[in-house]
């Protein structure tokens, strides 16, 4: 822990009745806190998307619903998106402005390149992320749910991938994960304490 400003000071506060989980890494403040990923208003959110970009279930079928047939034509247009990268779109009918469309690895055993893959797909959206401008991103918890990423450790892969990142890029203000379930707030909230131990 070395850079100034590298002040983790996590506070809990109750908002609008939801868990909030706030820190502030230099100048981005990272939130975790309990949703749905379609009702942010971050100016981008981060759809957990297959590589055909052909929609699904889970994060990608609720992001479709809630945004509209635009999303999923631009989608096509791009045609597909391989593992570990992401592509970004419009919101549609969202509040958010972007989707930016993020295809991270199915689980299998962890041997292979499965942590690579999960890293490289947070560091790609972030970087597109600031390649648009955008200020502001929520994401959801990428490959956990029908990938079968343990979610243990994938929230550990995330946030370090996410820290280290803000530690070097100042332009984004507010990176908010956005877990489904109080099970999966917890996680990540333990992880968080884990990796700022770590730090
Ligand atoms: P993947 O295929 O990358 O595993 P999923 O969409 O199946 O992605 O699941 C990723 C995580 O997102 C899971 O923890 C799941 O519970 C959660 N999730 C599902 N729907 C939503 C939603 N509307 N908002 C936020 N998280 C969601």
């Amino acid at each position: 822990m070395s850079s100034a400003g590298y002040g983790l000071n996590p506070q809990h506060v109750t908002r609008k009745e939801v868990d909030i989980m706030d820190t502030n890494i230099n100048s981005t403040t990272l939130s975790l806190v309990k949703g749905d990923i379609t009702q942010q208003d971050t100016e981008a959110i981060v759809n957990a998307a297959n590589s055909r970009l052909a929609g699904g279930g889970g994060v990608d079928g609720a992001i479709h619903r809630a945004g509209g047939p635009g999303i999923m034509e631009e989608c096509r247009k791009i045609g597909g998106c391989p593992t570990g990268s992401a592509v970004i779109t419009t919101g549609g009918n969202l509040k958010a402005r972007y989707v930016i469309h993020a295809v991270g690895p199915v689980y299998r055993d962890g041997k292979g390149k499965e942590k690579k893959l999960l890293e490289s797909t947070y560091r790609n959206s972030l970087e597109i992320a600031i390649e648009k401008g955008i200020k502001s991103i929520s994401f959801p918890s990428i490959s956990t749910g029908a990938y079968g990423y343990p979610i243990k450790e994938a929230s550990k892969i995330a946030l370090c991938t996410i820290i280290d990142f803000i530690k070097a890029n100042k332009e984004l203000d507010i990176i908010r994960f956005v877990l489904f379930s109080e099970s999966d707030l917890k996680v990540y909230e333990e992880s968080l304490g884990k990796v700022k131990g770590e730090g």
